[in-house]
């Protein structure tokens, strides 16, 4: 095979620690979920009774646990969403929910940010999400800990903190969507791969940061991220 000879030198592959091992694995794709928790589509006057959706990220907005993230532009309303992470191992189409589990190499603990005054204002106005979501340095992700026997995590306290005082609490068992029906709710819509990571929606109490605060976000059992927000 000839070798390839760039014009500039191609892009850094993005990859997250592994958990007990000196591994890392590739990240493909980053695939979210919006309004997954009943009280959080509550507490943006959504309407609960709509199905979960999916919207996609940058895979260089991730952010590597401990790291500085600077204060985004365009907003005046960056804020915080803590979110179980899940990590493809074994790719696939039309996945049923009851294989999903065996397709999932590892879980972690991400933070979704988000410029919300600009979010709000693209979907007052019509427009795509992407502005309030989908910019650099927008998806810290914590090391990825292995999906034990191919059981997923139905249950288990997510929470986040803010200079170590709690904003958001909740549990992953008031997910609308399970970890396993998100995967086979995704597998219809493309092609899955391994690298892909999912992040699953957020449970209530999202709200804004400042410049120099430091963000927790952690699941039980499974770990943590922490993030500082830079000064803008
Ligand atoms: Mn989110």
């Amino acid at each position: 095979m000839s070798q390839v000879d760039f014009v500039f030198p191609s892009p850094a592959q993005v990859a997250l620690p592994v958990a007990g091992s000196n591994l890392q694995a590739p990240v493909r794709r980053v695939y979210c979920v919006g309004r997954n928790y009943a009280e959080h589509i509550r507490e943006m006057g959504g309407d609960e009774r709509e199905p979960p959706f999916f919207f996609q990220k940058p895979t260089d907005a991730i952010v590597q646990d401990g790291a500085v993230v600077p204060y985004p532009p365009c907003t005046s309303d960056f804020q915080h969403e803590a979110e179980l992470v899940l990590c493809i191992g074994e790719g696939g189409v039309d996945i049923p929910v009851e294989r999903a589990a065996r397709h999932v190499f590892a879980v972690a603990a991400g933070i979704d940010l988000t410029r919300r005054d600009v979010q709000v204002q693209a979907r007052k106005t019509g427009r795509p999400w992407e502005i309030g979501k989908s910019f650099d340095h927008s998806a810290p992700c914590g090391t990825l800990h292995r999906v034990a026997d191919g059981v997923l995590p139905d249950s288990g306290r997510i929470e986040l903190r803010v200079n170590g005082e709690v904003r958001q609490q909740g549990d992953l068992s008031q997910m609308v969507w399970s970890a396993a029906e998100i995967v086979s709710n995704l597998s219809q819509q493309y092609r899955l791969f391994p690298g892909d990571l999912i992040f699953t929606g957020t449970p209530a109490g999202v709200g804004p940061l400042d410049p120099g605060d430091v963000v927790t976000a952690s699941i039980q059992g499974i770990g943590s991220v922490e993030i500082r927000v830079d000064d803008r």
